[in-house]
Formats: structure tokens, C-alpha cells, sequence
């Protein structure tokens, strides 16, 4: 699970590494009232699970309330590749001397975690590693041994960080591997980390994606849960379960087994129409993983018909075909669904469909046959 900045902030204090004051605001009028708290001046922020919001204008210095009006206006709504912005980040401006970049992440060839450090921050690594790969300071950390100060501090003075900003940078390295390891990230990053002009280091980013295997001993996530997908339809699947990926078409997809799934979204699009959907019903195709799958895909007001493409394989095609009438027993469908259905025990499953046939229930004997149905009804 990625955290957006705000929440990465939030761990990242829990840990005792600094980040300035600031607070969250979903409308211009919060975004005043937080920059009045804080004090001016502040930086507007808009918090997406995306890279490099600077450059695309989602991060923005104010100097007083007219300021902060104008960017929190600007920026609420904006489309940062592909994510609309909805909340914003407000926080005490800083006074930057100088940017550095510090990360820890999985180094999973070698089984040990990997630090990265360099004195060339503010900029997105991946430039740094191509154009100047000597400025970043490698560190190869063994999980069981940890990382002590005394490492830390051989690591920046390799790093080549300024010599005032060495020792509380080593600090808060130890202190970003300790939220890394016990807050058990798969990547805990911040870029920049700053020297501020009076010589104070702290964490001006946050970019930290959570293990969701170690979400067992976290109860505490449960509070970056609410706002981990935007998209209405992909929290209700979430809720029930369900391996879903909500897309823009207007054909709703149930399939068995990843690659059929995506298999059946190429079909789709082959024969000219678009997918509503990406849902993985895996093996158990009961009556219950049926009809809440049934229900996602009827909530969503863009889709026309449903496609739902089953292969038997240890799922049995005559257990799916009763799930699929006790579904619809609970669920009252608002589009026609095309089956297809194929494999362990297919001829038993049609047999038990056919009285039931209608307008709204139809089968066909094919994948290309049943996309081409489910196209034409829902275009
Ligand atoms: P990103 O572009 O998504 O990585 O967003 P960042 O939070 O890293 O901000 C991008 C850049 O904005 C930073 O590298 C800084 O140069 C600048 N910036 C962010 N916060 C401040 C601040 O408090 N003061 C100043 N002067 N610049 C800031
Ligand atoms: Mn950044």
C-alpha cells in the first residue's frame, strides 16, 4: 500500500524523524485556515500517489492568504498524470540550502536491504543513476545486523553530504531504517531531505509504500486504508474481496484466473468494444463470489452488459452455473449477461442455464462469440 505524502509524514514523525508543521485540506477555505494556523509562508501541496508533482505544478510556495487562495484553487482538481488531485498538503514553508535524496528499499537478489544516499536530491533518482551514477551512495545492509550510527555516519561522509548536515543526517537515517524495518515498508524514501539555510536537516518528502503482509501486526493502518483507492467501485470490491481493477468501457468482465481475465479484455477490445473491468473471480466461483461480483460490476452506472467468461478447470462450470442463478436470485441485474462457459463439467452447467435463458441471461458457445454478444448489447 503507497501512503500519500501527508500520511508518509504522519509515520515517518511516529518514528521521530522531523518534518515541518503543516496540515491537510480538501478545500480552499481549509487550505487558509491550515496555512493561518501554521504561519506564512507555506507550501501548497497536492498529495497524489505519484512522483514529481513539483514539475507538474503541484507544488507551490505562498506568501500570504491571496497566495494560497489562488494555488489550493489551481491545484485542487489537477491531473498529475493520470491522478486528479483531491487534498492538499499545507506546511510551513522551509528555507533550502541544500537537497540530498536517502531511501531504503528491498534488495531482493541479494536478500539485504539496500540504502540509497546521495548529496544530489530534489531531482527524481532514476535521473541521478543514469547521468551521474558515482553521486549515490550505495549501502548494503544486513536485515540481521541492522544499521548502527557508527555506519551511518561512514555512509554520509561517503555520500559526500555537507559536513554541518553530517551527523544529524545520520541520525535520521538510522531513525528512517528503524521506521523501515519495525513500520515494515517495502520502501521508505525522502527526497528531498534538506539542509535548511540555517543548518537544520529534516524531510521535506515522503514516500513510503507499506508491506501488506505485515498488515496483521498494524492494526494501525487501518486509517490509510479509507483513502487507498479513489474509485468507488474498486472500495466496494475491495470490501467484498474481490481482485478488481475498474476501467472506462462499458462492458462488465467476470472471469476465472488472471490471464483469462486479461485474455477476455483483449477479446473485448478485438471485437470494438471496451472493458468496464478487470475481476479475477479465481477458483472459488460459489454463489457468494458470483453475486458480489455481480453487484460490483452492477453499481458501476457506465455498463451496458456483462460478460462473464468461466473455465473449468478445478472450478467446475456446473458449480459456477448455479452460483450464477442463486447470484441472481440476490442480485437484481440491471444488464444483460452473455456467459461462456467451458471446461469441468460444461455440458452439465449449460444444461442447468438453459431453462433460465432469456433476453438477459444468454450463453454462447465461444469466447470470440460471447465477446461479440456482450459488445453489440452494450454499444
Ligand atoms: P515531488 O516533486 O512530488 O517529489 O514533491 P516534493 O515534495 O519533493 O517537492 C518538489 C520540490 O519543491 C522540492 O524538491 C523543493 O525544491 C520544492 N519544495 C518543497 N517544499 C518546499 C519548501 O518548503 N520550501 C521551498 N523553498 N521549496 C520547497
Ligand atoms: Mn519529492
Amino acid at each position: 500500500m503507497d501512503l500519500f505524502e501527508y500520511q508518509g509524514k504522519q509515520y515517518f514523525s511516529k518514528f521521530g524523524i522531523a518534518v515541518s508543521p503543516g496540515g491537510v485540506a480538501d478545500t480552499v477555505e481549509e487550505a487558509l485556515a491550515v496555512a493561518e494556523r501554521v504561519g506564512y509562508p507555506v507550501v501548497v501541496k497536492a498529495q497524489v500517489k505519484v512522483g514529481g508533482r513539483g514539475k507538474a505544478g503541484g507544488v507551490k510556495l505562498a506568501d500570504n492568504a491571496d497566495e494560497v487562495r489562488l494555488h489550493a484553487g489551481n491545484i485542487l482538481g489537477l491531473d498529475i498524470k493520470g491522478h486528479v488531485v483531491r487534498r492538499l498538503w499545507i506546511e510551513l514553508s522551509s528555507d533550502i540550502q541544500k537537497e540530498y535524496y536517502a531511501s531504503f528499499t528491498l534488495d531482493r537478489p541479494n536478500k539485504t536491504h539496500l540504502g540509497m544516499l546521495s548529496a544530489e536530491g530534489g531531482v527524481e533518482i532514476e535521473e541521478v543513476a543514469v547521468n551521474n551514477p558515482d553521486a549515490i551512495a550505495m549501502l548494503s545492509i544486513d536485515p540481521v545486523r541492522g544499521l548502527d550510527l557508527a555506519t551511518a555516519r561512514r555512509w554520509v561522509a561517503e555520500a559526500n553530504l555537507d559536513d554541518i548536515a553530517r551527523e544529524q543526517a545520520a541520525e535520521i537515517l538510522v531513525k528512517l531504517y528503524t521506521c523501515y524495518t519495525e513500520g515494515d515498508c517495502d520502501l521508505a524514501e525522502i527526497n528531498p531531505l534538506i539542509l535548511t539555510m540555517d543548518n537544520k536537516v529534516h524531510a521535506l518528502d515522503a514516500k513510503v509504500t507499506l508491506d501488506e503482509n505485515a498488515s496483521y501486526r498494524h492494526p494501525e493502518w487501518e486509517e490509510f486504508r479509507w483513502s487507498e483507492t479513489e474509485d468507488p467501485r474498486e472500495q466496494m470490491a475491495k470490501e467484498r474481496g474481490l481482485n478488481y481493477i475498474g476501467l472506462d468501457g462499458t462492458v462488465g468482465i467476470i472471469a476465472n484466473g488472471a490471464g483469462l481475465a486479461m485474455s477476455t479484455l483483449d477479446v473485448v477490445n478485438q471485437v470494438g468494444g471496451t472493458a468496464a473491468n478487470f475481476l479475477d473471480i479465481g477458483g472459488g466461483a460459489n454463489a457468494d463470489v458470483m453475486a458480489a461480483a455481480l453487484e460490483v460490476i452492477n453499481a458501476d452506472p457506465k455498463v451496458k452488459s456483462i460478460f462473464v467468461n468461466i473455465f473449468g478447470g478445478i472450478t467446475r462450470v456446473d458449480e459456477v452455473a448455479k452460483g450464477v442463478l442463486e447470484a441472481l436470485k440476490r442480485v437484481d441485474i440491471s444488464s444483460p449477461i452473455v456467459l461462456r462457459l467451458d471446461g469441468t463439467n460444461a455440458v452439465e452447467g449449460r444444461a442447468i442455464l438453459a431453462p433460465h435463458l432469456s433476453a438477459s441471461l444468454i450463453t454462447e458457445p465461444t469466447m470470440l462469440d460471447a465477446a461479440r454478444r456482450a459488445v453489440s448489447l452494450a454499444n
